[in-house]
């Protein structure tokens, strides 16, 4: 009679155990199936959901320096990595071309996805990689993806005037990316001496921030020898011009120049079309990317 009973509350105890497990399956599932499903690629302008997001330290420096540049006192990333604008009207300073661009990037048809790929030979600065039109099977709707590729890593490599360094920051990188992948503006050949029309855009923001202007969209490459190794690295070089706005230098054409330099070979990128070892004569250089 009493073995009947230690049965019997064996079997009772084993039973709750089954009942628990399957109720703790149950929940799993029911809150699995409330989660929203992510989607590859979604219109508007977002870190990638298709493999190297950015992270959260790469994130606020993007949401910073597109807060300082457009004025959007109200920019952010949303939890799922989305660029929102909750009001509008309410701006502090910036650039009214950096909010046209901006706004245009959030409000696109077009998937714009972040990517971080840091120390990466391929990317200098950003680029903006080949798009794709991608098709959501379960949807059916389509869409056309573009990525950018930000590479904060090189920014750590530049060198130069103080003015120059702060007109070539990760958000200045960005908002060119933006430029091509929203606007469709394209960049100067590769050794022509112009801006080209996408630069030309973000130096129209770079005038309305009071910040000196792009000369030219290819770098300048030289040689250089290092003083104690005696090593010869490859320097990059672009130019930034400030015109002053005073009535006299107005009326003298006067301008000041800046500049900014960085190993080509560290930062990569740079397509090398060197045509002279003299250290001495400069060649032009293309960016791949930026
Ligand atoms: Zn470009």
């Amino acid at each position: 009679m009493k073995l009947q009973r230690i049965r019997q509350a064996v079997v009772c105890v084993a039973l709750v155990i089954v009942f628990l497990i399957g109720l703790s399956r149950f929940c799993s599932l029911s809150t699995n199936a409330q989660q929203p499903v992510v989607e590859p690629y979604a219109p508007g302008l977002r870190n990638s959901a298709v493999g190297h997001p950015l992270s959260v330290e790469e994130m606020l420096v993007v949401q910073t320096q597109l807060r300082q540049k457009t004025g959007f006192v109200q920019l952010h990333f949303d939890e799922a990595g989305f660029l929102k604008i909750e009001n509008r009207s309410h701006i502090d300073g910036g650039s009214a071309l950096a909010r046209k661009l901006v706004l245009a990037a959030a409000d696109s048809k077009k998937s714009i996805n972040l990517q971080s790929h840091n120390r990466s030979l391929k990317v200098s600065f950003a680029r903006l990689t080949r798009g794709i039109n991608w098709a959501n099977l379960r949807t059916g709707v389509q869409l056309d993806a573009e990525i950018i590729e930000l590479d904060f890593d090189d920014f750590n490599h530049l060198h130069g005037d103080q003015k120059a360094v702060e007109a070539f920051d990760p958000g200045f990188a960005l908002l060119h990316e933006l430029g091509h992948a929203v606007l469709e503006l394209r960049d100067s050949a590769p050794r022509a001496k112009t801006a080209g029309d996408c630069e030309a855009y973000i130096n129209g923001i770079r005038r309305e921030l009071g910040i000196p202007q792009r000369r030219h969209y290819t770098a300048d490459l030289y040689r250089r020898a290092r003083f104690q190794s005696g090593l010869t690295i490859t320097v990059a070089e672009l130019t930034f011009e400030e015109t002053s706005t005073s009535a006299h230098t107005e009326k003298h054409g006067s301008s000041r120049r800046f500049y900014l330099r960085w190993d080509a070979q560290q930062v990569g990128g740079a397509r090398t079309t060197l045509r002279s070892t003299d250290r001495k004569r400069k060649a032009r250089a293309g960016l791949a990317g930026l």
